[in-house]
């Protein structure tokens, strides 16, 4: 069965980017009759609130969202929050560890900031590590544990390419070592998002990952360690990211862009879930609907490959203007 997920970090409140990509999402499970996961990704806790957790579900349901497994609504493949699922990062981690593909690295944060000059590889992931602490010889290796410094640990990454097609964006190819060797865990214990998000989709059955465009770099490294634990590669597909009247991403300054904002401007989700549809492509004009009746006009190959941007009418409208 088809298995999608929308999985919001809990670090500040949904924007109206968040909301077009659970939305697609959304609509892609339920066109095809699947199964849909809602989960939290507060892995890093220092950053993450449990109110706007609370926040982020409440903002979906309003807009006319549902899900089958995640908070509130339980189900099989739980915790459904990154904060409780450390045990199985750590499985995770050591199977990588024994398979010979992770290395500590001392690298300080400093050291890391004199390499931000480099060329980025990855957009989303900035510099590219070059692999100092993977050349380490025994004797170097020893000398740093000596200084008592805790390592990070990286993924080095095997000398492939990594080619997939992406259901929105279309065919991607990344050749041997794009990005740089990436961190698993951090110094301070804390697990790397590239990994925990492979653990979660592979241990919840996602067969299909819709999500947003800035994301798309972060794929290679993800396929990687599919492969690194043996585990089946689900289907990704990258949403359009939305852009403000001026072409920059979608702001503040543009406006009230959250659902919170939006919803206290007094605007109704039917009218949130049109001008969405409409930006889409699933509808010809932004007119108030409900998700569930965009279900039957859902077509992956309507949506746009390049951002969007939102017109300046559309967010007046949104902040409580007509519409
Ligand atoms: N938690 C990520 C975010 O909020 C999304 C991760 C994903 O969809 O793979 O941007």
């Amino acid at each position: 069965m088809l298995c999608g997920r929308f999985a919001p970090t809990p670090s500040g409140v949904l924007h109206l980017g968040n909301a077009l990509t659970a939305l697609l999402s959304w609509l892609h499970v339920r066109r095809a009759g699947g199964r849909y996961i809602l989960r939290i990704e507060d892995i890093d806790r220092a950053r993450s609130r449990a109110e706007l957790a609370r926040q982020a579900c409440d903002d979906l349901r309003w807009l006319g969202l549902d899900w089958d497994e995640g908070p509130g609504a339980g189900g099989p493949h739980g915790p459904y929050y990154q904060s409780e699922r450390t045990e199985l990062y750590a499985e995770a981690l050591a199977r990588l560890q024994a398979a010979g593909h992770l290395y500590p690295c001392y690298c300080s944060r400093a050291q890391l900031m004199a390499i931000a000059s480099a060329p980025h590889g990855l957009a989303a992931e900035g510099p590219v590590y070059p692999g100092t602490c993977r050349r380490l010889t025994p004797e170097e290796r020893r000398a740093r544990e000596a200084g008592g410094k805790t390592p990070s640990l990286r993924f080095a990454l095997p000398d492939e390419p990594v080619a997939f097609v992406d259901l929105v964006a279309g065919p991607q190819h990344f050749p041997p070592g794009a990005g740089g060797d990436f961190v698993v865990r951090r110094a301070d214990g804390v697990i790397g998002y590239q990994l925990a998000v492979v653990v979660d989709d592979a241990l919840m059955g996602v067969t299909h990952v819709l999500r947003g465009g800035d994301l798309l770099d972060s794929t290679p490294r993800q396929i990687l360690l599919y492969r690194a634990l043996g585990w089946p590669v689900p289907q990704f597909g990258h949403l359009p990211l939305l852009l403000g009247p001026d072409g920059a991403r979608l702001a503040k300054r543009h406006g009230a862009v959250t659902l919170a904002g939006i919803r206290a401007a007094g605007t109704r989700p039917e009218a949130v879930a049109g001008h969405l549809a409409y930006l889409a492509g699933l509808i010809d004009r932004p007119e108030p609907v409900r998700p569930q009746e965009l279900i039957p006009c859902f077509d992956l190959a309507r949506i746009p490959r390049e951002p969007v941007r939102v017109p300046q009418e559309t967010i007046a409208a949104l902040n409580g203007g007509i519409g």
